[in-house]
């Protein structure tokens, strides 16, 4: 049980493997765009996140900026000379002599000339309460200052800001809550044109905003991004292009190594099977086909006929004409008995030395008889000089035959016994013939 999980766990492994190795180019296509999408959106955010804190440390610094400078005008300058009889300090401080205006009102000024409508930049104090003089500009002009001041008052030490359009223009919009200072309460409270007297210590008396437009630094910022993204959109292009090439190159190069290893295979088997001097198929590779071949016809119920050649007097030969002419006997004798197997199934063995063998399925002994007449006159027809020979002036053959119906209680082995004796037998009759031996040798013998 646990095996056969093991077993298909592997083969899972083996196919996801398979999978992933066709579809690489594709996988890596995907992880990189992937890894491209997620780097641009991040610097997208990144550039919007620095354009943000940009404005929001500006509108800070500039908040800061008029705070202070009411401070400082209301302490060092409000306080020091409020008390001169002929000084009043009053929001419409223009319209009598020797007034100056109140710190609210120099704060709002400063903030007007600070302004710069062209470019959209705009500081504004604002109230609930505004003076009589400021009845239309003093108090919230639009949503977002109602909702500034809404929230400030609940929240007077937080900021209130938003990024909102403005105008024709897409701003960020900042606002801190004016408190009531101590100094502040008693003029407010006894002022004659104050249009609130029951102020007091600490309570929201105003919003101070800054509103700065943020649209152009963001064009900038996008500018920028289309660069990098170009860039980065090229290289990755480059990367892709190289990931496919090399890819490409290694598969190629599997193929060709591939190639290469059934190449180198086949000729291993090659020579592993046929014998080098003949070119039939040698002593090894005989004896698993005529196993093969045995089984096939003992399934058939048909005969097999093996025939065994061994060329006469051949040390003589050697002897009289050298081993090279020898080597070169063997090949014309080969190529007599390769030619006498035609159909399927039948084939030619060096069995050793100079003896050869000749297999025949499917074919009884007189067929076979047949089949070594044939060789028996090509090799005549050869006409190798064998000066030395006892019984020819040429090389001949001596063969002997054996043929069975191959069945469970016989072997191979037995036929070859048999095809040996037959041989035995044609060298002692005289050689240049051939024997058809079954249990006992047959009459049916041929010679010159
Ligand atoms: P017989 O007619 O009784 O068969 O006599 P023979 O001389 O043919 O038999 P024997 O077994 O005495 O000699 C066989 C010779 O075949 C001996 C060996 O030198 C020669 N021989 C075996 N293989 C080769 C080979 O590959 N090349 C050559 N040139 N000679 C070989
Ligand atoms: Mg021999
Ligand atoms: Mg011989």
């Amino acid at each position: 049980m646990i095996t056969a999980i093991r077993w298909k766990l592997l083969k899972l492994c083996k196919r996801l493997y398979q999978l992933l190795y066709m579809r690489v180019v594709i996988i890596l296509v995907t992880l990189l765009c992937l890894a491209f999408s997620i780097a641009l959106v991040g610097t997208y955010y990144l550039s919007i996140n620095l354009v943000d804190s940009q404005a929001m440390h500006y509108a800070k610094v500039a908040v800061k900026t008029l705070n202070e400078a009411r401070i400082l005008y209301s302490k060092n300058v409000v306080d020091q000379i409020k008390s001169i009889d002929d000084i009043l300090v009053i929001p419409e401080y223009h319209t009598v002599k020797g007034g100056i205006p109140n710190p609210a009102t120099y704060t709002i000024e400063l903030g007007e000339r600070l302004s710069d409508e062209s470019e959209g930049m705009l500081f504004r104090l604002y109230s609930e309460y505004p003076f009589p003089n400021r009845q239309l500009t003093g108090g919230p002009q639009d949503k977002f200052e109602w909702d500034a001041l809404t929230y400030l008052k609940e929240h007077p030490k937080a900021s209130f800001y938003r990024k909102e359009q403005f105008g024709d223009r897409l701003s960020f919009r900042y606002t801190e809550a004016v408190l009531m200072e101590p100094s502040c309460v008693a003029c407010h409270n006894t002022l004659r044109s104050s249009p609130r007297k029951d102020w007091k210590v600490g309570q929201v008396r105003g919003v101070v905003e800054i509103t700065q437009p943020v649209d152009n630094v963001i064009l900038i910022a996008e500018d920028g991004l289309k660069v990098i993204y170009t860039v980065l959109m090229t290289i990755i292009a480059l990367a892709i292009s190289g990931l496919i090439l090399v890819i490409g190159r290694f598969r190629t190069i599997n193929q060709e190594l591939e190639q290469k290893v059934l190449e180198r295979t086949a000729a291993l088997n090659h020579l592993a099977a046929i014998d080098g001097l003949t070119q039939l198929i040698n002593r090894r590779q005989f004896n698993i086909l005529l196993q093969q071949e045995w089984r096939r016809m003992q399934q058939q119920q048909r005969p097999l006929s093996l025939i065994l050649c061994d060329v006469d007097y051949f040390k003589k030969y050697n002897d009289t004409y050298g081993h090279v002419a020898g080597d070169n006997c063997l090949r014309a004798v080969a190529q007599v008995l390769d030619s006498s197997v035609k159909r399927s199934g039948e084939f030619a063995a060096r069995y050793g030395g100079e003896e050869f063998a000749i297999v025949l399925p499917g074919v009884n002994c007189f067929e076979a008889s047949r089949v070594a007449t044939m060789i028996m006159d090509g090799i005549h027809s050869l006409k190798i000089p064998h000066k030395t020979s006892l019984n020819n002036s040429y090389v001949t053959l001596s063969m002997g035959i054996a043929s069975t119906i191959p069945h469970n209680q016989s072997y191979p082995e037995q036929l070859i016994k048999c095809a040996d004796r037959g041989l035995y037998q044609a060298k002692e009759e005289g050689r240049d013939r051939f024997i058809i031996w079954s249990q006992q040798p047959s009459a049916n013998s041929q010679g010159i």
